[in-house]
């Protein structure tokens, strides 16, 4: 189901399919387009939100409130054209117009790049990456590459270097130096090394594994969604938003008639026999009712703090066990683009350290009002590093290890402001996405089935449920899910009256 198929069309209730009365919890992406297509099928929804915003993990931050100028991406920034269901979503709400090419890591050759002898600019760092993992290499391993695979393999490991969180690093790269370069070595790899200044990735990974899928195949384990991620990651075809990502949901939460509560904390579930009582807060305590049906799309970071009832041990044990990773974002606002000056047009440095990647958006609206530099963005363990330093000493690190690699700013007059988020703590999520790194495809599957499963009328969506967890297409595919589960569920006995019985309960 997409918002171009025809279920998009307000289908009737009929006698053969009674109208559903259901309860969203959380407007972030599953929850809004689940309430829209709900909506779609001639349901009623309602939504609670806990925050007194919609979006949840896409959160666009603008550092000159009602102006148009510098803003930056604290949750989700980019979409890769592959990722259909968002981009269907994004074309059928009006936004295809603000589509633009997002620029990302290593593919602006000016920008940075930590190696052992400093930082170098791209074009300039092949030498150097090569010779560190002739370093790596067990002894004789490194004269049976060709020169290509050499620098296939020292790229790559950049790459982990730079967007693995850090205790996977070290297993990875095992299996890229023994593994992946194996793989590779059979291949003429000339038509994807670029010459360096002549813009653009020095190689090519995104054709390389489109022209060659048996590369993606025979990764097993970790590598397995290392590779899948790698190739969204640093593909040439990802997309931004202009004027930010925060208008697919507030363009979402708009086509929903159904009433969207924001600032209603849910702090407990418990699945009864015709529904799911809900408890909400209520200042210091909490109101509980029946709803007929629920769509829970909570990360499960946060719904095991919950009070749970009349779940199953199976499905309780997935709750308590789906491992998140922390991500954490710090962002400058600069007087000027001044990375333009030094011939960085976009893209993104990897500087290494504590701050990782730092990526340069683009200035839309005034630049009179400034720029917006992403200094640092980080997930894992680097995330929680960042994190237990507290503000202060978080952004002061970030600052000094940024300001190495562009000590303009240091100028006087050039630090406008700053933004950050830290996901790993941050009440609503408590991490940034569901992890299934380190599982191979069939683990990965089960693991989904396991975790979107629904207990009586109680429903899950979020990016936890899919099987693309840490994008917005997951929270996609999961909604459209649990749409359909829900819209096929057979009410049975259970179904009369119910869709008008909402109990509500003294607080
Ligand atoms: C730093 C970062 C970068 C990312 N980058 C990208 C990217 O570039 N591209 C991409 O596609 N994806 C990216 N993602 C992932 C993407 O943002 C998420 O997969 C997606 O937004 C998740 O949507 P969701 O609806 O599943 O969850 P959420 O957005 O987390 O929505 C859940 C909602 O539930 C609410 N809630 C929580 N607890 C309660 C409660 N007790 N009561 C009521 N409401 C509650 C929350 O406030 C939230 O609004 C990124 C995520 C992060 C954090």
């Amino acid at each position: 189901m997409s918002p171009d198929s025809p279920a998009q069309q307000v289908r009737p209730p009929g006698p053969w399919q009674p109208r559903k009365r259901v309860t969203v919890i959380g407007a972030g992406v599953a929850g809004l387009v689940a309430a829209y297509e709900l909506e779609r099928l001639g349901h009623s929804v309602e939504i609670l939100e806990g925050h007194l915003q919609v979006g949840g993990r896409v959160r666009t931050h603008r550092f000159v409130p009602g102006r148009e100028g510098p803003l930056v991406e604290l949750g989700a920034m980019r979409v890769p054209t592959t990722h259909r269901r968002t981009m269907r979503y994004l074309r059928k709400l009006g936004l295809a117009d603000q589509l633009r090419e997002f620029t990302t890591l290593f593919q602006d050759d000016a920008a940075y790049v930590q190696t052992s002898q400093g930082h170098r600019r791209i074009r300039e760092a092949s030498e150097i990456l090569v010779e560190e993992l002739r370093g790596r290499l067990p002894a004789g391993r490194f004269e049976e590459y060709d020169e290509q695979t050499l620098l296939f393999g020292a790229w790559m490991a950049v790459r982990v270097n730079a967007l693995a969180p850090s205790d996977f690093r070290d297993s990875i790269r095992r299996g890229l130096d023994g593994e992946l370069m194996g793989l590779v070595a059979g291949i003429d790899l000339t038509d994807y090394v670029r010459a360096p200044g002549a813009g653009g990735e020095l190689i090519d990974l995104r054709a390389l594994f489109a022209d060659h899928p048996g590369i993606r195949a025979g990764c097993r384990g970790r590598l397995y969604r290392f590779v899948d991620d790698i190739v969204n990651e640093t593909s040439s075809t990802l997309m931004r938003l202009s004027g930010g990502m925060d208008q697919l949901v507030h363009r979402l939460r708009e086509r929903i008639s159904g009433p969207v509560r924001c600032g209603k904390e849910v702090t407990g579930l418990a699945v009864a026999e015709h529904g799911v009582q809900v408890r909400t807060r209520h200042g210091f305590g909490s109101a509980g009712r029946l709803c007929d049906y629920v769509l829970c799309t909570i990360p499960f970071s946060v719904l095991r703090g919950l009070e749970l009832a009349g779940l199953d041990e199976e499905k309780l044990a997935a709750i308590h066990g789906q491992r998140y990773w922390a991500a954490t974002k710090v962002a400058f606002h600069c007087r000027e683009a001044f990375w333009e000056r030094d011939g960085i047009t976009g893209g993104a440095s990897f500087t290494g350290g504590l701050s990782r990647q730092t990526y340069y958006p683009p200035v839309e609206g005034d630049p009179k009002l400034g720029a917006a530099l992403l200094a640092s963005y980080t997930i894992g363990q680097d995330a929680d590093r960042l994190c237990r330093l507290g503000r202060r000493a978080r952004l002061a690190a970030v600052l000094d290890e940024v300001a190495a690699v562009h000590p303009e700013l240091r100028r006087p007059g050039m630090l406008l402001g700053v933004a950050d988020q830290v996901w790993g703590t941050e009440p609503s999520s408590l991490g940034a996405a569901a992890v299934r790194w380190g599982k191979d495809a069939d683990s990965c599957e089960a693991e989904r089935e396991m975790v979107a499963r629904p207990q009586g009328r109680l429903f899950f969506a979020g990016e936890h449920c899919s099987s693309h967890p840490a994008w917005i297409e997951g929270a996609i595919e999961s909604a459209q899910h649990a749409v359909r589960l829900i819209d096929g569920h057979q009410q049975g006995e259970a179904a009369e009256g119910a869709c008008a019985a909402v109990v509500e309960e003294p607080a």
